[in-house]
């Protein structure tokens, strides 16, 4: 049964393709066109225009996201700017240390359980510049009751003292990222998954909640309302994990979940040195239990930390005086991680937001492969944000694809240019059409829950770098709204290895499509972040929004 969809303009990705309706059949694109010549051409065909007035593009593809943005939303939000859940409540800002304490308060008040855990998300205390924060903070919630709150780049935790006496962490503790006052005792803050662990139970309780069914659910509704189609979940879900998987595999069978998912297994996570071999033969297994909506195969790591928790690998200081931040994998070792997932040639991401991260990836990278890399590996830099010029030259001619995080100019920008990398890095910051004048694939992304997702707020970034003080940082490295959409995209879904399936309107791909509510070439560049997702499509079913 052929449907001919027809829309105000249809904006196909793809260089071969134009016109103002889709004919679609089985789920998949059949051919793009005006609506008379498909009408002509598929007599019998059914037309639907319940998108006559608006703008139809192929569904976004976000390749840098994480299945815990669905379940940290049971968790109390505590950001600085307001943030809508899946449900579509919009949760206002914490503007204000004293307005963190404060929701923190009013939710304490609401526990019964005097020992059940208070967990929140979302905090981030460099936009409250001139105070640390620290255990003493929360303690004004409360000095019994367990306290954490994971800042917003998911790379630290703060706990309060009740937290910390439970849990025996004191000034004898000698981990790594677990920062100490001038009398010596720890403040409260744990830096990345080594330290945050020493958390104990509360912390496990935090995090093994994000996995929930419900919070996966989430995941795929705030998925839709975004207007992506397929995503990725880049590292949280342990392929090794039965349960977790099987909960994937029924959640996307549903014909009502609106994405595709793609797991990517970190094997980094259990805190613990991973026998690569044996993760690439789990991972090889699970590729044959992928389905048309959930792949398996992909490999994550993670190098280093966030700029703005200082805990990136940089080579020039951070302006502030900041330690250097924390190797996630010991730089010696990561050749031998990289061997058996390119022996197996497999696809493997790597999150490198310092460029010393960067200069020790494409250093291992080479040593694992000889310099000579199997054809189209597609290796991916993960956010790549302070990465040189000098470093995209070696990116190119290794192969690597570029998946920057354009957000941190709205959400980060100005305190990147003020605080932690000063003016001439901030202004280089994210370099994407220096990628693509080097012809290195490019996407750009949220890295949900770290930013919100949302591919039209991503490609706004990219396409105007402004700051939210509204400060433009480095007007030479803005994209065009094509190539911004490009990287939404087909850009994302070649990064993916999905490009014939997914990120154009091109005949024989999946009918995977999002519908907006204006085009995107009408408002320009500055309007981008301001349209409207109203549905998407997934295999040919109609998904709308709200
Ligand atoms: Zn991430």
């Amino acid at each position: 049964m052929t449907t001919i969809l027809t829309a105000q303009a249809v904006h196909t990705i793809d260089a071969g393709t134009s016109g103002d309706a889709i004919a679609i059949d089985d789920g998949q694109i059949l051919a793009v066109g005006s609506a008379a010549d498909l009408a002509e051409a598929h007599p019998g065909a059914t037309v639907d225009d319940r998108y006559g007035d608006q703008v139809i593009l192929p569904g976004f593809v976000e390749a840098h996201a994480h299945s815990m943005a669905g379940g940290i939303w049971q968790h109390l939000y505590v950001g600085y700017f307001d943030s809508r859940g899946p449900d579509g409540k919009v949760w206002s800002g914490c503007r204000t240390l004293d307005a963190v304490i404060e929701r923190l308060a009013e939710a304490e008040a609401t526990l019964d359980d005097p020992y059940e855990p208070l967990l929140a998300w979302g905090l981030d205390p460099i936009y409250f510049p001139g105070e640390r924060f620290v255990a003493a903070h929360l303690d004004e919630v409360s000095t019994t009751r367990p306290i954490l709150v994971a800042h917003a780049s998911m790379h630290l935790l703060t706990v309060n003292t009740a937290v910390m006496e439970k849990e025996g962490i004191d000034a004898d503790t000698l981990a790594d990222g677990v920062p100490k006052d001038g009398a010596g005792d720890p403040i409260g803050e744990l830096q990345e998954p080594a330290a945050m662990r020493l958390a104990g139970d509360s912390f496990v309780r935090f995090f093994v909640s994000l996995m929930a069914e419900e919070g996966l659910r989430n995941y795929g509704r705030l998925a839709g309302n975004a207007g992506v189609t397929t995503i990725v979940d880049l590292g949280g879900t342990p392929i090794d994990n039965d349960r977790l998987v099987a909960s994937w595999k029924s959640l996307t069978a549903e014909s009502s979940f609106p994405a595709r998912v793609v797991i990517f297994h970190n094997p980094g996570m259990g805190g613990v040195t991973p026998d690569l071999n044996e993760i690439a033969e789990i991972a090889v297994a699970r590729q044959g239990e992928s389905t048309d909506k959930l792949r398996f195969g992909p490999i994550k790591f993670v190098l280093d930390g966030s700029i703005q928790g200082y805990t990136a690998r940089v080579t020039e200081p951070y302006v502030t005086g900041k330690d250097n931040g924390l190797w996630l994998i010991p730089p010696a070792q990561l050749a031998d991680w990289i061997r058996p997932v390119v022996a197996n040639e497999m696809l493997l991401h790597v999150h490198c937001n310092g460029d010393q991260a960067v200069d020790v990836m494409l250093d291992a990278f080479t040593e694992a492969t000889g310099g000579s890399p199997y054809a189209d590996h597609r290796t991916t830099i993960q956010h790549c944000q302070l990465t040189r010029p000098d470093q995209y030259q070696r990116m190119a001619e290794l192969g690597m694809c570029a998946n920057l995080f354009s957000n941190h100019f709205w959400y980060w920008g100005d305190q990147h240019h003020d605080l932690t990398v000063g003016p001439d890095r901030a202004v280089g910051m994210n370099a994407a059409a220096s990628v693509l004048g080097l012809d290195i694939p490019l996407s750009i992304h949220s890295d949900a829950p770290v930013t919100p997702l949302g591919p039209l707020h991503v490609a706004w970034c990219a396409a105007n770098r402004q700051t939210a003080n509204g400060r433009v940082l480095g007007e030479d490295e803005r994209l065009s709204v094509d190539q911004a959409l490009h990287a939404i995209t087909l850009g994302a879904a070649h990064q993916l290895r999905m490009e014939h399936e997914v990120g154009s309107i091109t005949p024989g791909k999946r009918a995977d499509l999002v519908v907006l509510d204006a085009d995107p070439h009408d408002v320009g560049a500055s309007g981008l972040r301001g349209l409207g997702v109203v549905a998407t499509v997934l295999g040919g079913e109609h998904h709308p929004v709200g």
